[in-house]
């Protein structure tokens, strides 16, 4: 299902999670609620640097840092140098392809929550990996 979402719908979102919707968030959001391949920032800057030739990558990193600590998007990744970011809301643990990179998503009804006594948390990473479907086809073709 491919759900498209507008400059409009961007800018609510940013307003529901407490953020100033100015021309360069609304895109970068949008960008995110768009977006499932899991973009890092530099992923994010490139992709609207033509559209907003005034962006900078430090907008970028701010804005999705922002974004993440109000509960808008999700950071994927402990090592923040490395992280990215996911705009689907509903509970789901990643696939991460271990020839090509690519990260899907894997639904999940509910993520396992450890009993941890004393830590408080409150987001929940889980990552699987292997082969994504098209290494598995490029690799049976080799052989
Ligand atoms: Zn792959
Ligand atoms: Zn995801």
């Amino acid at each position: 299902m491919i759900q498209t979402y507008s400059k409009a719908d961007a800018g609510k979102a940013l307003t529901e999670a407490g953020i100033k919707p100015s021309a360069q968030r609304v895109a970068i959001m949008q960008y995110l609620m768009a977006s499932h391949a899991h973009p890092t920032v530099d992923e994010i800057f490139r992709a609207l640097s033509d559209e907003y030739p005034t962006l900078s990558r430090t907008t970028v990193y701010n804005t999705v840092w922002l974004l993440a600590e109000s509960g808008a998007v999700k950071s994927i990744s402990i090592d923040r140098a490395n992280a990215r970011f996911d705009y689907t809301p509903e509970p789901h643990a990643h696939f991460r392809c271990r020839s090509c990179g690519k990260i899907v998503d894997v639904m999940l009804g509910e993520l396992p929550k450890p009993s941890a006594p004393g830590l408080i948390i409150d987001s929940v990473n889980v990552f699987y990996e292997g082969l994504c479907d098209e290494c598995v086809t490029k690799q049976s073709k080799q052989n």
